[in-house]
């Protein structure tokens, strides 16, 4: 089978798994764990913030991050696609008793004009506007990227406001490498990030969550509360780490992948509209007598699994464990489908 329906579906590869097994361990809620240590200090490092926390899910890192710059009945604002709203449970609602102001953003991502609108004046009626959250790269919107110059903007509103400005960036290392932006950048738009490693870098479990020492202080008390705190993680930090220094440069291949998969599928009369293809995600519709489960139930039958994500759109995904032949099949497939 080739597993095209998220790049989650990767597995820990032999040498992920011996750095796994050779990890050194301790208790991490006693701040024991040096791999668990490492792993924060080293990312902390890479995006020049001041401190980390290790946490299980990117659910669990950005709804640390809007529990830590929200009070209950505040209003955060994200794009009406983004993850925090749409796929974490009402997470916001329940963890943090806020209310959300969706964008009407493009692809997933949103200006600093949208913003702008979406304050809400300092009125007794309105909901306290306390927070933007941004999803680099944004994943309904087909892998879509950011320019820094449109989140200085961004930045720029928030401070002249005072909101937070906290980065979804479940897939930002996607975004790194596409854009050819740095770490450095990002660390100094935002207030918060949250990185995942079980995306694109292979690893099995584990997301980061970065910002000044002050508010992963008040994380790691949010993430007690939540059940997060975990013990002898570094077993799985340490496949953040190898992670980390191996597998993010070659990402490259994946949107090399995914585009090649776009060509093809746009030379077929069932394709309709697609998504600008930026990194490792390809959504397009499917025309004539398919909706988007019968399109995958027929994939299915040709050993390639993808995703049907509304009743007419289907997704793609390319990862580490989607090689050069499974691509170079698949491309067959699809050409003579
Ligand atoms: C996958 C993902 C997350 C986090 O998901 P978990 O499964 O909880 O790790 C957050 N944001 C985006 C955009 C994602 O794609």
């Amino acid at each position: 089978m080739i597993d095209l329906r998220s790049d989650t579906f990767t597995k820990p590869s032999p040498d992920m798994l011996k750095a796994m097994f050779n990890a050194q361990v301790g208790d991490d809620v006693f701040g024991e764990d040096p791999t668990v240590n490492e792993l924060e200090k080293y990312c902390a490092e890479l995006f020049g913030m001041e401190a980390a926390v290790f946490c299980p899910t990117g659910t669990m890192t950005n709804q640390i991050a809007i529990k830590c710059h929200t009070q209950p009945g505040d209003e955060v604002i994200c794009d009406k696609v983004s993850h925090v709203y749409i796929y974490e449970g009402g997470g916001i609602a329940f963890n943090s008793g806020c209310q959300v102001k969706t964008i009407n953003g493009t692809r997933g991502l949103i200006t600093a004009e949208d913003v702008v609108s979406s304050i809400n004046p300092d009125d007794v009626h309105k909901a306290h506007s306390s927070l933007v959250v941004l999803e680099n790269t944004g994943n309904r919107g087909g892998g879509s990227c950011y320019e820094i110059e449109d989140i200085l903007q961004i930045q720029e509103v928030c401070k002249e406001h005072g909101l937070k400005l906290h980065l979804d960036g479940a897939r930002l290392f996607n975004a790194l490498v596409a854009k050819k932006q740095k770490p450095l950048q990002y660390g100094e738009m935002f207030d918060s990030i949250s990185i995942c490693l079980s995306k694109g870098l292979g690893t099995p479990i584990g997301s980061v969550l970065l910002g000044k020492t002050d508010f992963i202080k008040k994380a790691r008390r949010v993430r007690k509360v939540m059940g997060g705190g975990m013990r002898q993680a570094g077993y799985i930090a340490a496949a953040g780490l190898f992670a980390l220094h191996n597998n993010v440069e070659r990402l490259a291949e994946d949107h090399q992948h995914a585009k090649q998969i776009a060509e093809a599928l746009l030379n077929k009369d069932f394709t309709g509209k697609m998504m600008p293809v930026e990194t490792n995600i390809v959504i397009f519709e499917v025309l004539e007598d398919y909706t988007a489960p019968e399109f995958c139930k027929r994939m299915k039958e040709y050993g390639i699994l993808c995703l049907p994500i509304s009743p007419n759109q289907v997704r793609m995904v390319t990862h580490l464990d989607v090689t050069n032949e499974m691509v170079k099949e698949l491309l067959e497939t699809i050409a003579a489908f």
